[in-house]
């Protein structure tokens, strides 16, 4: 589904990912962990194409298509999805016209909003005023809208409390058919947590940890977070498995 060869990626002239080679396989879901500031976001962001993050070297493969000189909006097209860690407010834009564009004539956004109580939002500007938890559940409804085959989420439990992290959750599963049966799911995503709250909801094959702009570990996610609460990520540095 996604394959990431040697990636080198700079902001504004400054060396932030140093190499990094992964790949994620149809239906499955991989972790990424790291401590603020290793470079996740910007990861996510450079397999999104954004203009800002300049791929100084290495590739980035979506479907078997080498996708590191495309458009933003044709890797969208192709099947590639993002929710921002911090998505923007558009002043002037309806919640329920941004959606409308995501569902296109797949789904009727109107029921979407309306089965995960979302409805009284669609006449609102988009994040205006949202809550932490509401900003999460828009950003986690236009992708259910827009349908992706690969979704990259970047820290969808931040400012979501307890009752909202159950709802998010769930839409989460839904948007990587975790209700199916492991070899009958063909979406696949990359998912960063800081906290790791959204393991609960969701069964992940793999997890990694970014230190510095490098991958430094691979392996079971649950092994992965239960290290770094007892080790911290500074003891990452010195294991390397
Ligand atoms: P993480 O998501 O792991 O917390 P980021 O990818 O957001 O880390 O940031 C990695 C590094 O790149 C940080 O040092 C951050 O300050 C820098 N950075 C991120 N975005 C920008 C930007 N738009 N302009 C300048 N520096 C940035
Ligand atoms: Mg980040």
């Amino acid at each position: 589904m996604l394959k990431i060869e040697d990636l080198w990626v700079s902001i504004d002239g400054r060396e932030v990912l140093k190499g990094i080679n992964l790949a994620i396989p149809p239906g499955e879901t991989h972790i990424l962990f790291g401590k603020n500031g290793s470079g996740k976001s910007t990861l996510l962001m450079a397999i999104m194409g954004f203009s800002r993050y300049q791929v100084t070297k290495g590739r980035i493969f979506f479907l078997g298509q080498d996708i590191t000189q495309l458009p933003t909006f044709e890797r969208a097209r192709m099947g590639l999805g993002l929710s921002f860690q911090r998505p923007p407010t558009l002043r002037g834009v309806k919640t329920g016209d941004i959606l409308a564009a995501c569902a296109g004539d797949r789904v009727s956004y109107q029921s979407l909003a309306a089965a995960y109580d979302f409805t009284r939002f669609l006449d609102r500007e988009v994040n205006y005023g949202f809550s932490g938890g509401e900003i999460k559940r828009s950003e986690l409804l236009q992708l259910l809208a827009q349908d992706p085959k690969m979704v990259l989420l970047d820290e969808p439990e931040s400012g979501v409390d307890l009752e909202n992290l159950e709802v998010v959750g769930e839409i989460i599963g839904r948007l990587l058919q975790k209700d199916r049966r492991r070899h009958h799911r063909d979406k696949s995503g990359l998912i960063i947590t800081h906290t790791g709250f959204i393991m609960d909801y969701i069964n992940a094959d793999r997890g990694y940890i970014l230190l510095d702009g490098r991958l430094l570990c691979s392996g079971n996610p649950q092994d992965i977070l239960q290290d770094i609460k007892r080790f911290g990520y500074e003891e990452c540095t010195r294991c390397r498995r």
